[in-house]
């Protein structure tokens, strides 16, 4: 029997270690913002990182950046009697930071698998997340039932760390173009005089249509709630990435450069707050309601 572990319960690791959690998996969860209150029902609360290396043979990590993935590798690297065998991180961090941490965790013989995913919160509560991830084809072979208990679609990219990570920037990147396209679309809209959700049904069945306007338009935007789940500090954190990735690898930039600055801004207007507020924020710099 594997025994497993859980690190990082925020918006989409409570979600994802409840599905392991109610296949039956012995899971021992640890989060710093408190385990007890964020540990879902049927898994077993740890005080520290080292408490879950030393009991779990896989490790899941969600957490917010690389900075942070890095920290957390190394102290499961540290525990002395360590059982840990596989990290897999769900956690998006780029690929400089997949490829340093795949190389720190070797030299204690741990198989590092890259496996961002992308859905959101909602796609984490229905386990109808994409997975996408890069790693030993035995490990990923060995892994595949456990990742399709959180994800619909679970896509091996490649054999080496990075890669999984810099296909969840680049499609981050689009998503992220998305949302600031349509919002700034349905304001020209709305200058016109068109209202929104009409907006949206034409949009919906023609040639605009995107996960904004078929998702968090019709969701968290009409409904004002703007509850998406995803923070706009970590799309300015993903979209920043892709621009020094796409820098970096010297392929065009012409769009990043806009969709960077913009995310940095509306994460700088809704400081705390879920992405969405992109549409907020640039109604606010709209001259015509
Ligand atoms: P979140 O901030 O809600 O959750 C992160 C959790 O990690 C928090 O509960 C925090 O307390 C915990 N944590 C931070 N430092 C820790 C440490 N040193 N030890 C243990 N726990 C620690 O973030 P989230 O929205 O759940 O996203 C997690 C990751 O998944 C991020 O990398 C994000 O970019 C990515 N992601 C998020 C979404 C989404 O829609 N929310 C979708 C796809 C991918």
């Amino acid at each position: 029997m594997t025994d497993y572990g859980f690190i990082g319960l925020g918006s989409m690791g409570s979600a994802m270690s409840s599905h392991l959690v109610n296949a039956g998996l012995t899971l021992y969860c640890y989060d710093s913002a408190g385990t007890a209150k964020l540990a879902p029902k049927g898994a077993i609360v740890k005080s520290s990182i080292e408490e879950v290396a030393k009991l779990s043979e896989v490790i899941f990590l969600s957490l917010p950046d690389g900075k942070v993935v890095l920290q957390v590798a190394q102290e499961i690297q540290d525990t002395k009697e360590s059982k840990t065998k596989i990290v897999v991180d769900l956690s998006t961090t780029g690929p400089e930071f997949a490829m340093l941490i795949s190389s720190l965790l070797s030299k204690s013989n741990i198989v590092f698998i890259d496996a961002p995913v992308s859905g959101g919160r909602s796609g984490a509560e229905n386990a109808s997340l994409a997975l996408m991830c890069s790693g030993p084809d035995k490990e990923i072979k060995d892994l595949r039932n456990l990742f399709s208990l959180i994800a619909s679609n679970v896509i091996q990219v490649g054999k080496d760390p990075g890669q999984a990570q810099a296909m969840k920037l680049l499609n981050n990147f689009l998503s992220a173009t998305s949302m600031a396209a349509t919002s700034e679309a349905v304001l020209f809209g709305r200058s016109h005089n068109l209202d929104l959700d009409t907006m949206l049904s034409v949009l919906n069945v023609s040639s605009g249509r995107n996960t904004a306007t078929e998702d968090k338009f019709p969701n968290r935007i009409l409904t004002e709630t703007y509850d998406a789940g995803f923070a706009a500090s970590l799309m300015s954190k993903d979209v920043s990435l892709f621009r020094e990735q796409v820098d970096k690898a010297e392929t065009p930039s012409r769009i990043i450069e806009v969709i960077s600055a913009l995310w940095k801004e509306t994460n700088e207007f809704a400081p705390g707050g879920d992405f969405t507020e992109i549409y907020r924020y640039l109604k606010k710099t709209s001259k015509s309601q």
